[in-house]
């Protein structure tokens, strides 16, 4: 009756949470859930919450969030709050690693009644990796639930989609947006601290994805993606003559720097929205990334002055998905009437269909970046094509 209405750390998603309420204090949750939506609005924190939900003795079916068990699993630290994720970001899941996770939760749950165990990201499994879990999330053992998070569904496979019950957390409200953003922020203060305006825009930028605003943020170089995208606009309406323009053009000297700032930023294959975001600080994760070679291994500034460097084709993965998140802000507010980030090349925002168009256009890049081997050759014929 004095239960808190919501999951530990969990704010926005209401009916979701709502309807996972029900499901649990009835002892009726699927054993498996896809959590699939846009990148940021906090599927990871959902799931965490929801682990809180299942196994807090205190308030069953919502989580505490004091007792022992919830603060272990706000803290990562609980055998019932299990994870598979890639070894690294952008890679796919190993069959093997998969194969072990799913015999594994044939032994749980270990201390807790009940036991969740979190794919983050699903998108990652590949068809190996998706066959070798299948019969673990279609016969799991009592207790024992599985939630995939997506961002896409389409990359998921159909054999393990039909198992399972997909819930779509959409984007958060403004002020979820901020509430969320400010906790993250006082946990971990990024350095130099942003300020209130960076703050606002970042929050803009990120369309109720608080997950994303703190990528802007913790990156410290929200005037860095804006540049790169104004560049890519102005060419993509050039046409090719504004696309090749060579290395030194404008264009891609930005690219250039885009990618290369990916090295220090927490690097986001899913990222983990919500009260406890970054887990490793930027400067350590790069040391230990590039301790190979000590030309890398210097702080944030080094990359700056580093456009004579090439980015790997991992940090351009990175900044061509960022770049699609940025345009298709910037288009959506267009298409909503707005003016987007900044005022369209002779002040002539284009017509509604043209932007309708460009906006499909840039979810099939977005979608497709895992896949190309070359990133620099998608980007220039997504340019091509944006221009048409
Ligand atoms: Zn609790």
């Amino acid at each position: 009756m004095h239960a808190p209405a919501h999951f530990p750390g969990v704010l926005g998603h209401e009916e979701i949470q709502g309807l996972l309420r029900d499901a649990l204090s009835r002892g009726r949750l699927h054993h498996a859930l896809i959590l699939a939506g846009p990148r940021g609005v906090g599927k990871a924190t959902l799931a965490r919450g929801l682990a809180c939900a299942l196994t807090c003795e205190v308030s069953p079916a919502v989580g505490c969030g004091a007792c022992t068990s919830c603060r272990r699993i706000l803290r990562g630290q609980h055998p019932d709050h299990a994870s598979l994720a890639p070894e690294s970001p952008g890679a796919p899941i190993k069959a093997d690693s998969a194969r072990l996770f799913g015999l594994d939760r044939a032994h749980a749950p270990f201390e807790a009644r009940s036991h969740l165990a979190v794919i983050d990201p699903a998108d990652a499994l590949n068809h190996a990796s998706a066959n070798a879990l299948l019969k673990a999330i279609e016969e799991p053992r009592a207790g024992v639930h599985f939630v995939l998070v997506v961002h896409s569904l389409a990359r998921l496979l159909d054999t393990l989609k039909s198992r399972c019950l997909v819930v779509n957390p959409g984007v958060l409200s403004a002020d979820h947006t901020r509430r969320v953003v400010t906790q993250a922020l006082a946990d971990q203060p990024p350095n130099p601290p942003p300020d209130a305006n960076e703050i606002d825009l970042a929050i803009q930028l990120s369309g109720g994805a608080p997950g994303v605003a703190l990528e802007f943020l913790r990156d410290g170089n929200l005037s860095l993606w804006l540049g790169l995208l104004s560049a890519c606009v102005e060419a993509s309406d050039a046409g090719p003559r504004g696309i090749f323009a060579g290395e030194r053009a404008p264009l891609w000297q930005h690219w250039q720097r885009a990618a290369l700032s990916m090295e220090i930023v927490d690097p986001v294959g899913a990222p983990k929205a919500g009260a406890t975001v970054t887990k490793i600080p930027a400067r350590a994760r790069s040391t230990k990334k590039t301790k190979a070679s000590a030309k890398k291994t210097t702080s944030s500034s080094s990359s700056k002055k580093a456009s004579s460097k090439k980015a790997s084709a991992k940090q351009q993965r990175m900044a061509a998905r960022r770049l699609a998140d940025v345009w298709l802000i910037h288009l959506r507010s267009q298409l909503a009437g707005g003016r987007g980030l900044f005022d369209p090349p002779g002040g002539h925002p284009n017509a509604a269909p043209r932007l309708a168009r460009q906006v499909q256009t840039l979810l099939r890049f977005r979608d497709r970046i895992s896949a190309n081997l070359n990133v620099r050759m998608s980007v220039e014929q997504t340019l091509l094509d944006l221009g048409r």
